[in-house]
């Protein structure tokens, strides 16, 4: 791609996006990947390491919580260490100038909540909370994640139960059905879907952006490598997400301070009352 199709692909993104009151991104693990999280798909996916089904699936992990909490000891590291990176931030950014409504999110780190992200959809959970599968009982992971180094599999501190958990989505389990019910409904309402760093292999999740197409909203991919729903795209970003989303955002932050498009407001035109516009 030239940089003049470059530029003009990012101007017609900010065009949609500046014009968006109820926009919707839907992230994958690109994003995090910039943080230093690794992805298990892609090029250095982890996946290339470690069979999936054998480490990270309901039934192994149900078979030998040790096994599966030594691999996740040493992910956690990753984990721990990161923060936002500029393509969290913009994110929350443009929420708080009123284009998003939200992000749903494949990833299970927690970033786009530290980045300021208000609504967030965390379809496939969050690794920092952990759960005993025998009493129910919540626990904090990093405070699971120091006992690992005497305790293999950890104890659930409240029943002594061996199968605590990450309150992350396994193979074999389902997705979490309020996240999940959540997510469509944002995708329901949407008047923009924003695709970043999601190669959109696993279903249902991929359904939600797909659910906002079929309704014939705009939609904008951005991402490194090509995804099946760039076909469908009204612009394809190629690139990164931690330096095209900047991009995105001082793109439409200027069109909205120059005036080209009327500030956004949530209120009262689509509350029946109708004031003028
Ligand atoms: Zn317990």
């Amino acid at each position: 791609m030239s940089s003049r199709d470059e530029e003009g692909d990012l101007g017609r993104a900010a065009e949609l996006t500046a014009r968006a009151r109820m926009g919707v991104a839907f992230t994958g693990a690109g994003v995090s990947a910039e943080s230093g999280i690794s992805t298990f798909r892609g090029r250095d996916g982890l996946w290339h390491r470690y069979d999936p089904y054998q480490v990270s699936s309901i039934e192994a992990f149900l078979r030998d919580p040790g096994r599966y909490w030594s691999l996740a000891a040493e992910r956690w590291r990753s984990y721990a260490a990161a923060r936002p990176n500029p393509g969290h931030l913009a994110l929350a950014a443009l929420e708080a100038a009123g284009h998003l409504r939200g992000v749903v999110t494949q990833n299970t780190d927690g970033l786009h909540r530290d980045a300021g992200t208000r609504c967030l959809v965390e379809l496939h959970g969050n690794g920092r909370r952990v759960r005993c599968l025998d009493c129910g009982a919540i626990e904090d992971r990093a405070e699971v994640q120091a006992r690992l180094e005497r305790e293999l599999p950890p104890r659930c501190g409240t029943c002594g139960g061996r199968h605590l958990k990450p309150e992350v989505v396994l193979f074999g389990e389902p997705l979490p059905a309020r996240a999940l019910m959540e997510a469509f409904e944002l995708a329901r309402g949407c008047d923009l879907m924003l695709v970043v760093g999601s190669s959109l292999q696993v279903y249902p999740a991929a359904d939600v952006p797909s659910t906002a197409v079929e309704r014939g909203v705009p939609l904008i991919v951005v991402n490194d490598e090509p995804t099946p729903v760039d076909v469908a795209a009204t612009v394809v970003l190629r690139g990164r997400s931690g330096e095209l989303l900047p991009r995105l955002e001082a793109e439409v932050r200027r069109r909205r301070e120059a005036g080209d498009t009327a500030a956004p407001s949530r209120s009262p035109s689509s509350d029946g009352r109708g004031t003028s516009s």
